[in-house]
């Protein structure tokens, strides 16, 4: 579904960014994406996202190289990729509840779609009750659940998360991973970058370990560190 092909990625400053990246990622995988500060995790999430683009190498997802794709395309693409933040991005003026029918607004969904499926996925991260409360309102564990509602409610294929419980703590972070471990069950393909050895090495699913720019380590049950 996503791969990876000779992806380097050089910014301006000449930093190689990705140096030659290889991998396939299948429908409905969960992969831990880990490595050290400045290995490329982010970069690597970027290109998925067309923020950035590569400077060689083909991209495919769902069978189409996205690094071919005009940017008024982009939009499309992005439908199908949720992203949620260690910093979790929410919009401060406006409810719970509006916060996750933005995202659906902003593709063009109908009132009526909106009020069906908000209530929905409200319902399915934990926060029917605070529908109307404000992002200030809500501990750090409750900000994340909206982010991941506004993330899933358009029903993407993938799910990016990018050191999602890295505000939080470890039992929050623990609740946090059991929904995304369900909205993977569920089908959505997770790719979850993160430094949380912990939650790693507990989980025992496929572990990518980028360094410098490469892939050093691809293990289907893998764990943080094998130095340790
Ligand atoms: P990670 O997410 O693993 O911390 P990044 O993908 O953010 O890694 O960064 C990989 C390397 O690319 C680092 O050396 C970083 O300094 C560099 N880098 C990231 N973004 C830019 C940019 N916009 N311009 C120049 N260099 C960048």
């Amino acid at each position: 579904m996503i791969i990876f092909k000779n992806i380097i990625k050089e910014y301006n400053n000449g930093v190689k960014a990705l140096n030659n990246i290889n991998l396939h990622i299948s429908k409905g995988e969960f992969v831990f994406v880990v490595g050290s500060s400045g290995a490329g995790k982010s970069t690597l999430i970027k290109l998925l996202l067309k923020e950035v683009e590569p400077t060689s190498g083909k991209l495919f997802f769902n069978k189409k190289d996205i690094t071919k794709v005009k940017n008024r395309k982009v939009p499309i693409i992005r439908r199908k990729i949720g992203v949620v933040f260690q910093d979790f991005r929410l919009l401060p003026n406006k409810t719970v509840y509006e916060n996750v029918a933005f995202a659906k607004e902003i593709i063009g969904a109908s009132a009526k779609e909106i009020r069906r499926q908000v209530p929905i996925v409200l319902s399915m991260v934990g926060l029917s009750k605070k529908a109307n409360s404000y992002p200030n309102q809500l501990s750090g564990g409750e900000k994340q659940r909206v982010s991941i509602a506004r993330a899933i409610v358009n029903n993407p294929t993938v799910l990016i998360a990018d050191e999602p419980t890295g505000n939080l703590d470890p039992e929050t972070a623990g609740d946090i991973m059991d929904l995304i471990m369900q909205i993977n069950r569920r089908g959505t393909t997770v790719i979850m970058a993160t430094h949380a050895k912990d939650i790693v090495d507990s989980m025992q699913r496929r572990v990518i370990a980028l360094s410098k720019g490469k892939v050093v380590r691809d293990d289907q049950r893998g764990v943080y560190d094998h130095e340790v």
